[in-house]
């Protein structure tokens, strides 16, 4: 390859890419697994330590990842369509740099070639939130970010 080869994700547009390109876009820093509270009167979302119960705070993977949809109503699978909708992605979200038109850093997977980059450079959740499992719904507004 030389240096003028371009990768898939700077070339293809989110909804240009296929499925298994989708996939290996998200960088797995399991943010937008955080539990959010959402202001009713002025649609602003806050998001909290807390972590959706399904999310492992230790891998930042999601253990029903196949199955979400049927068991998870709350969440909620990104779309390229729901990349213009969602205001609460993380700037760091490969999903939303390349909506954005901005380059991945190289902390993300595909740069430097190893999952646990995101995790070294601080970037992912691990060390850093709660499981859900060990919080009450009521009591998230304590955790706020
Ligand atoms: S915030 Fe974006 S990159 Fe991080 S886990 Fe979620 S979808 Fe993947
Ligand atoms: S069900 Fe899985 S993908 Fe959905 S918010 Fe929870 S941990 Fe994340």
């Amino acid at each position: 390859m030389t240096k003028n080869d371009k990768q898939y994700w700077e070339t293809k547009t989110l909804a240009e890419m296929t499925a298994d390109e989708w996939e290996f876009l998200c960088d797995g820093c399991g943010i937008c697994c955080l539990q959010k509270i959402e202001d009713q009167d002025t649609g602003n979302t806050t998001i909290s330590s807390v972590s959706c119960l399904h999310l492992d705070i230790k891998s930042c993977q999601c253990k029903i990842y196949c199955n979400r949809a049927f068991i998870n109503s709350d969440c909620i699978k990104l779309t390229p369509d729901k990349l213009e909708q969602i205001t609460w992605l993380p700037e760091t979200c490969a999903y939303r740099m390349i909506h954005e038109k901005k380059q991945l850093e190289w902390w993300h997977p595909l740069i430097s070639g190893s999952p646990g980059t995101v995790h070294s450079s601080g970037i992912s959740i691990r060390n850093k939130a709660v499981s859900g499992e060990h919080v009450h719904t009521d009591d998230i507004e304590n955790y706020l970010l």
